[in-house]
């Protein structure tokens, strides 16, 4: 898990005691270590490094500032898929000429402020878009990078609502389609076409269909180059793994073995665009147990203070995040068993959920955790991807604070809201 590690019977990010920060922050509370962030961004572009690669951070995995300026400060790049990720990305010092920009409905307005901003490239994904973005670009005498999103049809294989490059998603241009759009390109006379972006799904386990997708982009490639137009960049979006159950998983020194080969196949400058593997295991959030319950059919629960609202993934997505309590004798198993827990001393079969009115509002369900009372902490492990940045108000319930350890340090890098947040933006005047 990185740099969350227990020694003794306490868990640490770093060098500080998880339970000192929470004990001064309060609960709930996302915690990120500084320096995992760091070493998988540079573990990504070491294994990358042959050619000649910029890594986009996705904005979207976790959108907070103080993380974003310290990806920029390493040289990093941003994908954004709204005008607003675009704002947070130069707010924390990113170049807007290492920005990407996807999304099947970027508005006219997303990308007039992305023109006004030079970003490095429109990650476009229907003709609809296209004819838009070289209208507006004329209009204001530019001719921006673009890269056609092609939806290759294929199967990540993750969680149904996570897959986005089979035909029936909504993401993407199809190789025929993307094959009339380049014969028309001289239609396009405000748009530099120089590039193919995929984006398959996430996470990917394998990388069997990165290299299914770049064999077609060979193809097309090619086919692109024979009819005159040079695609210099190719774009393989994001979507690599990380361990959510302690498992062994591949590396992207792994990914970059497979892939690197095809790249250089098309002599092409590649992107990447991880979000997960950057701060997926970088960030926990910690809980504290309000109260436990036990029914007269023998269910046992423990109700904790954080909810859905929080940390959505396991209500959305069925996923499965590592839970075991901050303070603890009992240690947490080197790989989690996700099958049906076994009941051991000291431990009890449980459902972790949440305050929120939802039965949805499950961290986990018939989980073994060691026995734990009212007041104790629990630890959510693997939730600084796509944790607080798919957070709500939902119940109006405050959203957490978040909390940047470094070495023996921590900052607190947005604090927890109020009730008066809450509120903010709303009126009696009408
Ligand atoms: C969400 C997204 C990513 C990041 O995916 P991860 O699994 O976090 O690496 C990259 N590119 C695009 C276009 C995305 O929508």
């Amino acid at each position: 898990m990185d740099t969350f590690e227990y020694r003794g019977k306490t868990l640490f990010c770093e060098n500080v005691k998880v339970g000192d920060i929470v004990s001064e922050v309060g609960t709930p509370a996302y915690v990120y270590s500084k320096g995992a962030i760091l070493a998988r961004y540079h573990e990504l572009k070491t294994a990358f490094q042959d050619v000649d690669t910029l890594i986009c951070f996705s904005v979207k995995s976790n959108s907070n500032l103080s993380i974003c300026k310290l990806l920029a400060e390493e040289g990093s790049g941003f994908d954004v898929v709204s005008g607003g990720e675009l704002f947070r990305a130069i707010k924390a010092g990113g170049d807007p000429s290492k920005v990407v920009f996807a999304g099947v409905g970027k508005t006219d307005r997303e990308m007039r402020y992305a023109l006004e901003k030079d970003i490095f490239m429109f990650n476009v994904e229907s003709l609809a878009e296209l004819k838009h973005i070289n209208a507006i670009a004329k209009e204001v005498g530019k001719v921006p990078r673009v890269a056609l999103r092609i939806n290759p049809d294929i199967d990540a294989k993750t969680h149904a609502k996570t897959t986005t490059g089979k035909k029936e998603n909504k993401f993407g241009i199809d190789f025929t389609e993307a094959e009339r759009i380049i014969t028309q390109s001289a239609f396009y006379q405000n748009v530099d076409l120089c590039g193919l972006h995929v984006h398959l799904g996430s996470p990917i386990y394998t990388v069997d269909p990165y290299v299914r997708a770049l064999r077609k982009i060979v193809r097309f490639v090619k086919n692109c180059r024979e009819g005159g137009l040079d695609i210099e960049f190719v774009n393989i979006g994001g979507g690599y793994c990380i361990s959510y159950t302690g498992e062994k998983v591949i590396r992207p020194k792994d990914y970059a073995g497979k892939i690197l080969p095809l790249v250089k196949e098309m002599q092409c400058n590649l992107i990447l665009e991880p979000g997960r593997f950057v701060v997926g295991n970088s960030g926990i959030l910690v809980t504290r147990v309000i109260y436990t319950k036990e029914t007269v059919h023998g269910k046992k629960f423990v109700i904790c203070d954080a909810g859905m609202n929080d940390l959505i993934r396991p209500a959305l997505y069925d996923a499965f995040h590592r839970i075991w309590p901050v303070n603890t004798s009992i240690k947490m198993p080197k790989v989690e068993n996700t099958g049906k827990s076994p009941v051991k001393r000291g431990m009890d079969v449980v459902d972790i959920v949440g305050p929120v009115c939802e039965s949805s509002d499950v961290f986990a369900a018939n989980r073994s955790l060691p026995r734990v009372k009212e007041g104790d902490l629990l630890t959510i492990f693997s939730a600084g991807a796509y944790g607080f940045s798919m957070s709500s108000s939902y119940n109006s319930r405050p959203r957490p604070c978040e909390v940047l350890v470094e070495g023996d340090r921590y900052h607190v890098i947005r604090k927890r809201e109020t009730y008066e947040n809450l509120v903010s933006g709303e009126n009696f005047t009408w």
